[in-house]
């Protein structure tokens, strides 16, 4: 079924103004609403009442709507195919560390970290973040990427139990408890607050003969070149996780995994949603009337499009599998949108203005 118009869905003008848009939106889903209204379409009514006021309650989505129609919203979509929505908030897992790194290849499935959990004390090393910021052609292209890290690394001499004799013994500090009673002055008054003891880092335990090399943590600080293969596709906001990256932990505890979040910065020639793209183009008076074949600029090449002859300025023309590659499928890639401008000529010279008005009649 073809989608109606939101406006027209609201029975609103297009330069209703937020308040009105309500008002209508208000009046709607009160009529339509399927406790109420027992006629067979009243649900399908009353959702789409609901979704046109969802874009055009949103400025953005309701400018991308106003400029590009029922296509300007499709990447704002949840659920949508390759909307952001399905990009989800957790980490891309690129697998282990060890080979992703230059030459390996981008590890297995694209899989979901759950980890967290609450916070424990233990010697688990920490997680390293970094941050890269990509040119909108580098994150379309994906690109090799050296980062410079400076992490905890397990010591080799001692194996990371820190001591070399792989003995501890009790913590004189806190006598094995692992934690400290400090008396802080509040607002509330004295308080005694229970820390983590600092000497043995809450386990409890220090080792007894510490390695001459880490002097008895267990790691080591190095700086490290790691290459990162960011993939074509990848968006703004986006974090890839690389397990065993981060930071080893005291006293042979696990290793921290590293997490590279993406910035991508915007193109002054598209605009991206999900995995399409939304560009405009202007072609003269005399191509929209009579008819052509344009050369249309797409993310990586120009690609040929047929004006019909009579087409309307804000027409849309859909270029299928133009748009951005998916990041776990390259091959595929999404829509771009083309929305169309007519140049008016604005100077005429006297021979151009005699044809116009001879087209006049
Ligand atoms: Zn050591
Ligand atoms: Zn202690």
């Amino acid at each position: 079924m073809e989608k109606r118009d939101y406006y027209e869905v609201l029975g609103v003008d297009k330069k209703a103004t937020a308040s009105e848009l309500k008002k209508a939106y208000r009046k709607l889903v009160k009529k339509y609403h399927p406790d109420v209204n027992k006629e067979p379409d009243a649900e399908e009514k009353f959702k789409e009442v609901q979704e046109a006021y969802e874009i055009l309650s949103d400025d953005s989505k309701r400018s991308a709507y106003d400029q590009f129609g029922h296509a300007g919203t499709e990447g704002f979509n949840p659920g949508a195919s390759g909307g952001y929505a399905d990009f989800g908030g957790a980490p891309f897992d690129m697998g282990d560390i060890f080979n992703t790194f230059f030459g390996g290849n981008m590890g297995g499935g694209f899989g979901f970290d759950f980890g967290g959990g609450g916070r424990r004390v233990d010697n688990s090393g920490t997680d390293i973040r970094y941050r890269i910021r990509l040119s909108f052609d580098e994150a379309m292209e994906g690109r090799e990427y050296k980062i410079k890290v400076r992490r905890d690394e397990r010591c080799d001499e001692c194996g990371g139990s820190g001591s070399k004799s792989k003995k501890e013994k009790e913590c004189p500090v806190c006598k094995g408890s692992g934690q400290s009673q400090q008396v802080r002055n509040t607002i509330f008054g004295q308080m005694a607050v229970v820390g983590t003891c600092q000497n043995c880092g809450g386990t409890g335990s220090v080792v007894e003969d510490p390695c001459d090399k880490c002097s008895g943590s267990g790691v080591k600080d190095i700086e490290e070149e790691i290459g990162i293969k960011i993939p074509a596709g990848a968006y703004d906001g986006m974090v890839l996780r690389f397990g065993g990256g981060g930071n080893a932990g005291r006293n042979g505890g696990s290793v921290g995994d590293l997490y590279v979040e993406i910035n991508v910065d915007s193109s002054p020639k598209f605009e991206r949603r999900g995995n399409n793209i939304y560009s405009e183009m202007n072609i003269p008076v005399y191509t929209a009337v009579l008819g052509d074949v344009v050369s249309v600029e797409t993310i990586f090449e120009d690609v040929k499009l047929k004006i019909p002859k009579g087409t309307q300025a804000g027409t849309i023309f859909k270029l299928k599998g133009k748009g951005v590659p998916l990041f776990n499928s390259p091959k595929d890639r999404g829509d771009h949108y083309v929305r169309i401008n007519i140049d008016i000529p604005t100077r005429l010279n006297r021979k151009e203005k005699e044809l116009w008005e001879e087209l006049k009649g």
